[in-house]
């Protein structure tokens, strides 16, 4: 004997109905009583969510045989309660009534790439992109075909979606949702005859679209540029956005870093100790003239910067980051002087420092090192640095 009937009430079944009965009962009720239908009803939509999931299970269905609802409070089973709509979604599989009244109200948004060159991110520009982007059809409006052609799907009835009951064995079922095929989702259909011209019966055309796109000073490659409601169009919904991601090009000349520029400056030698004079053309075509004051040394790797010449500050074009020289020293090639000769150049150079040598020190020959035959990580460690010039340069000590 069961001490309390109301849940069997509520879903309309006797005390000593099967797992099939109460699915039954629930389906039927769920349905009717789901507020997507019947808005009003849902402390009542609530009660049948509430006895299905305790008559459900056989452990809770137990409690609540010996013991009624009060059992069902005092074991805490209330609190771990899903709320109804969930025990809808789980019971159908998901989104059977939510998912397509309730679905997407917005398209989704499009993303597209526009290369930029420093030069654009520099000076601002203005670019024009063409893209193809669904519209509604203007001929038909949107509806597909003529006025009242469009009929309602009879195979799914106008949900798009069409339900499969699998039996896996006696009283136990399976539901497959699958997208209707009679009107591919659509819940709808229009006669061969009736459909509209232009857009086969799709309600959406594809448009060439130009979008002028403002790449303003200082923006950067990743940037983002929304453009609201540019998206494709779709019957009864709101059309997305389109993106334009900014994709930054390579520079001949400068690097970007955040605000900065970086250039790289190769010197001679003479050049690094006896001062020098360049030019370097900016990204907006002004040249700038770098000279090195008198007596300064320029030692290779070194850097130097320029205030002001680097790129402008996004939203505020007049502040702008640094321009960043590093230099490289090439040094002159072997033989470059005569032997006889050198002593004339090491009288103009600093002197140089004293060496003690050891009775007992071991003679070494410098070779260039066999860059192939070196270990991994040691090659690894120089070759970052092998256009400045020294490559080769490397000292070695093969002890005989
Ligand atoms: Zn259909
Ligand atoms: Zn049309």
């Amino acid at each position: 004997m069961v001490k309390e009937t109301a849940y069997y009430e509520i879903l309309g079944v006797k005390a000593n109905a099967t797992n099939e009965e109460l699915k039954k009962a629930y389906r039927k009720l769920a349905l009717k009583y789901h507020p997507d239908k019947n808005p009003n009803e849902g402390e009542k939509f609530k009660a049948i969510s509430q006895a299905y999931e305790v008559l459900s299970d056989s452990k809770k269905r137990e409690l609540y045989d010996r013991g009624g609802e009060q059992a069902i409070k005092e074991g805490g089973l209330e609190r771990d309660f899903h709320s109804p709509m969930d025990i809808f979604d789980m019971f159908f599989g998901g989104g059977l009534g939510r998912g397509r009244s309730r679905g997407p109200s917005r398209g989704k948004d499009v993303i597209h790439q526009l290369k930029v060159s420093l030069e654009d991110l520099y000076n601002g520009t203005l670019k024009k992109l063409a893209l193809q982007k669904n519209v509604i059809c203007p001929k038909c409006d949107g509806r597909g075909g003529k006025k009242g052609a469009v009929e309602m799907c009879q195979n799914c009835r106008g949900t798009g979606m069409q339900v499969k009951v699998h039996q896996l064995a006696p009283g136990m079922v399976q539901q497959i949702q699958s997208v209707c095929p009679d009107c591919q989702g659509q819940g709808e259909k229009i006669s061969a005859k009736d459909r509209c011209k232009n857009c086969s019966g799709h309600k959406v055309v594809r448009e060439r679209k130009i979008l002028e796109v403002h790449v303003d000073k200082g923006m950067k490659g990743e940037q983002q540029i929304r453009f609201s409601g540019e998206g494709d169009q779709e019957p009864g919904l709101e059309p997305g956005d389109i993106i334009i991601v900014l994709d930054e090009k390579e520079h001949s000349t400068f690097k970007r870093q955040g605000m900065d520029l970086i250039t790289v400056m190769e010197l001679d030698l003479v050049e690094a100790l006896c001062g020098f004079q360049r030019t370097v053309e900016t990204l907006d075509k002004r040249t700038l003239l770098i000279t090195s004051y008198p007596g300064e040394i320029i030692k290779h790797s070194e850097i130097k910067v320029v205030l002001n010449e680097g790129m402008p500050m996004y939203k505020n074009p007049f502040e702008k980051g640094r321009l960043i020289v590093q230099f490289k020293v090439k040094f002159p090639p072997n033989n470059w002087i005569s032997p006889e000769r050198l002593p004339e150049l090491e009288k103009l150079l600093p002197p140089r420092q004293e060496v003690i040598i050891p009775d007992d020190g071991e003679e070494c020959t410098l070779v260039d090192p066999d860059v192939a035959a070196q270990s991994k990580p040691y090659s690894n460690a120089y070759d970052s640095d092998d256009e400045d010039g020294m490559h080769g340069q490397r000292v070695q000590c093969a002890s005989h």
